[in-house]
């Protein structure tokens, strides 16, 4: 799987990329996650990748130009049969969930388009994006954490990004906990706990259900299937 990021602060996830289970699943090659700053497919000499909106209002557009011609020159399919998707990242798109995560692991490469300042000329969310995600209804400055959001989701759905594929398939919104829940709704997974067995919280003893204690494994799994949220 291949992740292309078109943004204009392509240093903000440098940080993220390069820690932890996602830094590996690159290393291993499973995924390969590339940063490109917008401002390379400008044609002026200031590198302008906005302007003022059309009819007045606050803040600047990200222009449909140099967003054309990332995408057109970053899209593999042309060369050779892979599945794209081109996801614009806003607002008031639709909301990421669990399933979308599935979805688009399918795909050989996405390219995400991070959109900044007061967002993104109309036209790319009509004629260049497959789609518009938003990660929740609330407003951050950019699309850079939301397309972060959406990496780390689709990555561990690639086999042999999370090692114990167990953990992946039985976590919550999963398919198996899904088809075990009787209501859609109830596709959280079961709580956990960790030692100590006992925590002291002001003078009151919270202790881990004696269940978990059991060693009956029969008994273990059908506490988790009440307590499944
Ligand atoms: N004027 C826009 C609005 O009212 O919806 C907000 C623009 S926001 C300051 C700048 C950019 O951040 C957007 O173009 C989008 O790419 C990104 N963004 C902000 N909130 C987001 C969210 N909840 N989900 C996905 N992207 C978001």
């Amino acid at each position: 799987m291949k992740f292309d990021i078109i943004t204009i602060f392509p240093d903000l996830f440098k940080g993220f990329l390069n820690e932890s289970l996602l830094a590996r699943a690159q290393k291993k090659k499973l995924i390969k996650i590339n940063l490109h700053n917008l401002r390379r497919w400008t044609d002026d000499k200031h590198k302008t990748v906005d302007d003022r909106p059309y009819g007045g209002g606050a803040g600047m557009v990200l222009k449909i130009e140099p967003i054309f011609r990332a995408v057109k020159s970053l899209s593999s399919y042309k060369v050779r049969k892979v599945k794209t998707r081109i996801i614009l990242l806003s607002a008031k798109g639709k909301t990421f969930t669990q399933n979308d995560a599935r979805r688009l692991a399918k795909y050989d490469q996405i390219i995400f388009i991070c959109g900044r300042y007061e967002g993104v000329d109309e036209r790319v969310a009509k004629y260049i994006a497959d789609e518009e995600i938003s990660i929740g209804n609330y407003v951050l400055f950019g699309g850079e954490v939301p397309a972060m959001v959406i990496v780390e989701a689709v990555s561990r759905l690639i086999p042999g990004v999370v090692s114990k594929e167990e953990s992946v398939k039985n976590e919550s919104f999963s398919g198996s906990l899904k088809l075990k829940a009787k209501s859609p709704k109830l596709t959280r997974e079961h709580p956990h706990y960790t030692r100590p067995e006992v925590f002291v919280l002001n003078g009151k003893k919270l202790k881990v259900p004696p269940v978990l204690l059991s060693g009956d494994h029969k008994k273990i799994e059908g506490w988790r299937k009440i307590n499944q949220k």
